[in-house]
């Protein structure tokens, strides 16, 4: 029988690559959306076209109630969930000091980026079946701790925290919990708000001197899930070609 994993924000960008990755190794994706059904559509017809199985899901993640009719529904459909893959996240749209930080932008990365993935890791502890894996996505700004990624940075070091923590209260479950923290990698979250001059800059910072993309990230996820990623556990791997 084919594993079940549902991918956060998937729609797009790194999401969308580690459900096409999932997808290709035979693993049923559930390719969940916020905003862009026709990107999410998309994603599906390209992991269908290849032979896999996958459909998309609306939820905000940042909702707790949605997040439950989430996985109701992925229990429906698919009978169970064996993984979790918290990929969807949110930036500030442009760099900004924490001094110049509001209470709407703050609240909204947290909502998004800790709140989210707490809302999905608290019915993971119920409803993933044992033998289950979950990959957290963090970011490399928490250890670069890079001006004008205050607010990002720290909801992600709690996503770190999280990871740390839930991977010792699931013992005896079997399931390993971990986060990844990509560097800079192409994608829209990553290019908006950005020149081209700034791009090429952060570009040439990894001794590998280029941007990560959506798939070298996929990649881990895939290990990570797979068997023999099975006795890595409660860490957090900065995915990133050596920025830190
Ligand atoms: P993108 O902006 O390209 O894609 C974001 C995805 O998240 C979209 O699928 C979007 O859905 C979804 N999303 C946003 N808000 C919500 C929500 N409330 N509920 C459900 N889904 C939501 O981002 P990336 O692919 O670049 O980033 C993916 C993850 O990797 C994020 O957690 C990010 O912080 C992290 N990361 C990215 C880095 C980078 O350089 N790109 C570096 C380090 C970490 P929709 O299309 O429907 O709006």
């Amino acid at each position: 029988m084919s594993k079940v994993a549902i991918v956060t924000g998937a729609s797009r960008g790194i999401g969308a690559a580690i459900a096409k990755r999932l997808g290709a190794d035979g693993i049923s994706v559930v390719v969940n959306y916020a905003s862009r059904p026709a990107d999410a559509e998309q994603v599906v017809r390209d992991i269908t076209a290849a032979g896999g199985r996958a459909y998309a899901v609306l939820a905000d993640i940042s909702d707790s109630v949605a997040v439950e009719a989430l996985f109701d529904q992925v229990e429906l459909a698919y009978g169970g969930i064996d993984i979790l893959i918290n990929n969807a996240g949110i930036i500030q749209p442009d760099m900004v000091n924490l001094a110049d930080t509001d209470d709407a932008l703050y609240q909204r990365i947290f909502a998004i980026n800790t709140k989210g993935t707490f809302n999905t890791l608290r019915l993971a502890a119920r409803r993933l079946r044992d033998g289950g894996r979950i990959v957290n996505l963090s970011s490399c700004v928490v250890a670069l701790a890079l001006p004008g990624y205050s607010v990002y940075a720290a909801s992600k070091a709690a996503v770190e925290s999280l990871t740390g923590i839930f991977a010792k209260e699931l013992r005896g479950r079997n399931i390993s919990v971990n986060a990844i923290a990509p560097g800079p990698t192409a994608t829209e979250l990553f290019v908006s708000g950005k020149t081209a001059q700034m791009i090429d800059e952060l570009a040439k910072q990894p001794p590998m001197e280029r941007l990560g993309t959506p798939q070298d990230i996929a990649n881990v996820v895939a290990f990570l899930v797979s068997e023999e990623g099975g006795w890595i556990n409660g860490q957090t791997l900065r995915v990133n070609g050596g920025i830190v």
